[in-house]
């Protein structure tokens, strides 16, 4: 058993926690999720005791070594992340919360330990009162969580409110202010969605927002074709953004890379868009053979080499000679998205695993895609990263200040790979479409 397995077996029998009787009837069942659900925040009670000790123990030590005090607690929170299985942004608000239930927020805390407050619940009140000064979070602290019997059958939306009301009610200008220092958090960002479809969100202060929407509202109720009001509205935000019609979209590079079989027809191996996802071979041969037929774009194909074994890149045609050019897109193919585990960040930085002042090399094995917050992270004291090849799949180990391990490993190419390892099947061709403006 590993030293891991024993700590969680001593602490927690974790498999009698999950056991249900079988023959249990209808009340103890309901009493058991009643209970289930305590245990998980009582867990998340102790997992902010714990992320606030660690923090204040590493800030400890990181002052009597002379360390300065804004570079102190330095990556706790992505530490905290790799614990919890989440990702450093989120770890960096784990953290934070538990900082200001355990310092500022006792009631809080106490109603989450008891199961009063889920955990969701509770982070809704520290955000509400992250505006106030301390004096002012402690009040608003007892006010609301102090007797527990009153955050009996508040849902979400009227803890917010009532978390909001008491804060406006001690400190108005202080929530004046932190709504206008929001406005600096506007931005643009884009995800997945079922079906071949993309969430693109903007995040506005309240004004411009309402102002967007109801200039599509507007083309809306303007127009009288065949197409719905939804249709009309995200056509006419495509054709405003981009400059064009939103049937004729504009021309920007996409890197799409698929098996040869798949861009052949041959197989429907789904092929990756970058900066998307997985997208089925056949809306990707699609955009292919557009890009072939529209005069006004090139595509160009580069041939990626993968492992016959485990699919993992091992090679790529670069037209660029200049080596760290090639090497950096080797490197974003092979990663796609930060090597941190958990992370999921778009790619930023292409550094070294080991830094080359410790002797790593420029290498695509040394070389790892990180976004730049773990780039950061990862310079922090007591961290430490290398990587390498492991049954011919590019594998990265991270070591963090207390020696925990997390390690994260390239994902394969898309395609089946090739089962037979022979030297003619090792040059599976890879297609990368970039569909440039002519
Ligand atoms: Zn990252």
């Amino acid at each position: 058993m590993s030293e891991d397995a024993a700590i969680v077996e001593c602490m927690f029998d974790l498999e009698v926690l999950a056991a249900v009787d079988p023959h249990a009837d209808e009340a103890a069942l309901i009493e058991q999720i009643d209970w289930l659900e305590r245990v998980k925040s009582a867990a998340a009670a102790g997992q902010a005791r714990a992320a606030a000790a660690l923090d204040e123990k590493r800030r400890a030590e990181e002052a009597a070594a002379g360390v300065p005090k804004a570079k102190q607690g330095r990556g706790v929170g992505s530490e905290v992340a790799l614990a919890r299985r989440d990702s450093p942004v989120r770890g960096g608000r784990h953290l934070g919360f538990a900082k200001a239930l355990v310092h500022e927020m006792p009631h809080t805390l106490a109603a989450l330990a008891s199961g009063a407050l889920s955990e969701w619940r509770s982070t809704l009140i520290v955000r509400e009162s992250a505006c106030l000064d301390v004096d002012d979070r402690r009040r608003l602290d007892a006010e609301l969580c102090a007797d527990v019997s009153k955050l009996e059958g508040i849902g979400d939306a009227r803890i917010t409110a009532k978390a909001k009301e008491i804060a406006a009610r001690l400190d108005a200008q202080a929530v004046v202010d932190q709504a206008a220092k929001a406005e600096a958090d506007r931005t643009v960002t884009i995800r997945p969605a079922p079906d071949c479809m993309a969430y693109v969100t903007v995040l506005l202060p309240v004004a411009q927002g309402v102002g967007v929407y109801a200039a599509l509202k507007h083309s809306a109720d303007t127009t009288f074709d065949d197409r719905s009001r939804g249709q009309v509205m995200a056509d006419t935000l495509v054709e405003r953004v981009t400059g064009h019609p939103a049937e004729e979209p504009e021309h920007v590079a996409l890197n799409l890379v698929m098996s040869d079989q798949s861009l052949w027809g041959q197989d429907n191996s789904p092929a990756v868009l970058d900066g998307y996802g997985p997208i089925p071979a056949s809306v990707a041969q699609g955009l292919v053979r557009d890009a072939v037929v529209d005069e006004r774009s090139l595509a160009t194909l580069r041939r990626l080499y993968r492992d016959p074994r485990s699919g993992s890149l091992v090679g790529m045609e670069s037209r660029s000679r200049f080596f760290p050019k090639g090497l950096a897109g080797f490197i974003g193919v092979r990663d796609r998205t930060c090597r941190t585990p958990y992370c999921d960040a778009p790619i930023r930085h292409r550094d070294h695993a080991t830094p080359r002042n410790r002797g790593g090399p420029t290498s695509a094995v040394n070389g790892l895609g990180e976004c730049e917050r773990c780039n950061y992270t990862k310079e922090a004291p007591g961290w430490r990263v290398t990587a390498g090849d492991v049954n011919g799949v590019h594998t990265a180990e991270f070591v963090t200040p207390t020696g925990a391990r997390y390690r994260s490993t390239a994902p394969p190419l898309p395609g089946a790979p090739m089962i037979a390892v022979s030297e003619v099947e090792l040059r599976i061709g890879v297609a990368i479409a970039d569909l440039h403006a002519a």
